[in-house]
């Protein structure tokens, strides 16, 4: 005889704060409502909201990106850093899917870029077991179709973190820390590509491995990422 199938799922838990959420959605209405979007339109350069449309940032006056653009989903507030942490450091993998569903609406301007994921020196990768901007890449392709490349930029150089450098000094430390893997060059060239991160801070990492991008060919580089840190000087 059969059973009527009997529902066992458990309460969805908020992604924020691990309290039951909604009947819908990753977030309870309280860390939903601390979640800052960011516009898809700002900068002309890199979309950091800037108080006059069409105009140019200050940090973008002064250094112009060899990125073609930033598309972050939301805001670094707290709700956004406690993802990115439990993410890196709690093993969480399903917050990947959260942060995703934030980021697919700017994935999907983009239908035919191939996903890059910002990557980790190998002895970050041996600490950590997994590098979390590809974990991310992957769960918003599972839901654009897009294709990822796991591994086209080498790190052949372990970095200091670049929180407290100066711009110079943040661009110093990072130059020559990234290549091209020349297996994947034919990947890459003509293409259009979204350059994958957790978190957007100075821009230095990222601008460096998207130069390393666009001298391989890639078309068009812009970084994909969850959340952002805006900059003080709009
Ligand atoms: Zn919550
Ligand atoms: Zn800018």
């Amino acid at each position: 005889m059969l059973m009527a199938p009997v529902n066992f799922a458990l309460p969805k838990r908020c992604a924020g704060c691990g309290h039951i959420s909604g009947p819908e959605g990753n977030f309870c209405t309280d860390c939903w409502s601390k979640l800052d979007i960011l516009p898809e339109v700002g900068c002309l350069l890199c979309n950091q909201p800037v108080s006059i449309t069409g105009s140019i940032c200050g940090p973008c006056l002064d250094a112009p990106p060899k990125h073609d653009g930033v598309l972050a989903a939301v805001d670094y507030c707290d709700t956004a850093r406690d993802l990115a942490l439990k993410l890196k450091y709690g093993r969480k993998p399903g917050v990947a899917d959260v942060m995703a569903a934030l980021m697919v609406r700017h994935a999907r301007r983009y239908p035919d870029a191939i996903l890059v994921p910002i990557p980790l020196h190998r002895w970050r990768i041996w600490q950590r077991g997994f590098n979390q901007s590809l974990l991310i890449a992957r769960s918003v392709t599972r839901l654009t179709g897009q294709q990822v490349l796991p591994s086209p930029i080498l790190r052949t150089k372990r970095t200091s973190p670049l929180g407290g450098l100066s711009r110079t000094a943040r661009s110093r430390e990072v130059r020559g820390a990234f290549k091209m893997d020349l297996a994947h060059i034919g990947s890459i060239k003509g293409r259009q590509v979204l350059l994958v991160d957790d978190v957007y801070t100075t821009g230095a990492t990222t601008n460096a491995c998207a130069d390393v991008l666009k001298r391989a060919g890639a078309e068009t580089v812009h970084i994909l990422c969850w959340a952002r840190v805006l900059k003080e000087d709009r």
